[in-house]
């Protein structure tokens, strides 16, 4: 194949109906640009940029697989992170799940944001109210919310700083799905569960061995092992540790249209994903959907 022919896709991309600053019709515009086939708008406990992206999608001729990023846990590693590809995404029940869960995010981000306010004062700072907090996101809320507020303000000149600065020392823990009843729920909704950026579970080889082992043996499905957190040998490392343990492999930029080096259909060192990788979690959507 020349690389003329050559096809790329991103399965991991954030809207502002989370924490993205790019609607989905502007995302689905910023991939038909870079010549992408296929992309995922996989957004944190929201669906709701899924059918703008579709329908801005189908105009393009950019095919948009409906996808979720969930807040999950297995024993004691927390915020690990789901992706449910393929998902039936306006089944009901679920969708009260995922209101559930935007809801503890709007109570945990009004504490976090009384911190954040307690320790603004204290450097003689105004305050930042919540509406304007909320006017980032047309759907769920996060801590980069308030870290776009408090770049705003001129408080930091960086979403970095705001979290090393505030929103790490001003924290308040989430409610994290069980990883097991997660995955249930994707493949409940016809759906594929691919395990994120798996290299934010741990540095240590053996560890994440380990663990992707017995998240494997539960029924996870895949691993995305090209993501723009792991580093070509990590890259290497997962896509080997997947082809062992019989789980498909993903790929994505996790673009959030902030934050340094971040790139729509690219990760880490200007990377691409291949077309290729759609084929397994084609065939599983379908299976999962007969
Ligand atoms: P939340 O779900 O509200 O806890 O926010 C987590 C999100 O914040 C992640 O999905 C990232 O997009 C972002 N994030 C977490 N840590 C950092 C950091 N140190 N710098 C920039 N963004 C971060
Ligand atoms: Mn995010
Ligand atoms: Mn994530
Ligand atoms: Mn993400």
């Amino acid at each position: 194949m020349t690389t003329k022919n050559r096809q790329y896709i991103d399965l991991h991309i954030h809207s502002n109906c989370s924490d993205g600053t790019f609607s989905p019709a502007e995302l689905v515009e910023q991939a038909k640009a870079e010549c992408l086939v296929t992309i995922a708008i996989a957004d944190h406990d929201s669906v709701a940029g899924i059918p703008e992206a579709w329908s801005a999608g189908m105009e393009r001729d950019i095919e948009v697989i409906p996808a979720v990023e969930l807040s999950v846990q297995y024993k004691t590693w927390e915020d690990v992170h789901l992706l449910g590809y393929g998902i039936n995404f306006t089944e009901s029940r679920f969708c009260e799940r995922l209101n559930g869960f935007r809801e503890q995010r709007e109570r945990r981000n009004i504490e976090i944001l009384q911190m954040v306010n307690n320790k603004l004062a204290d450097e003689m700072r105004t305050e930042i109210d919540l509406s304007e907090v909320l006017t980032f996101s047309r759907d769920a809320i996060g801590r980069p919310h308030i870290a776009r507020a408090l770049l705003e303000r001129g408080y930091v000149d960086t979403v970095e700083e705001a979290f090393r600065r505030y929103l790490v020392p001003c924290n308040v823990p989430k409610y994290y799905w069980p990883i097991d009843d997660a995955i249930c729920e994707i493949q409940r909704l016809g759906g594929v569960a691919v395990l994120a950026h798996p290299t934010t579970i741990s540095d240590d080889r053996q560890e994440l061995h380990l663990v992707i082992r017995e998240l494997a043996a539960m029924g996870l499905d895949g691993i995305e092992a090209f993501n723009n957190l792991a580093l070509p040998n990590d890259m290497e490392y997962l896509r080997r540790l997947a082809e062992e343990l019989g789980l498909l492999v993903t790929g994505g930029s996790d673009f959030h249209g902030i934050g340094e080096g971040q790139k729509i259909g690219r990760g880490r060192g200007g990377m691409r994903f291949s077309a290729n990788l759609l084929a397994p979690l084609r065939k599983l959507i379908s299976q999962r959907n007969v």
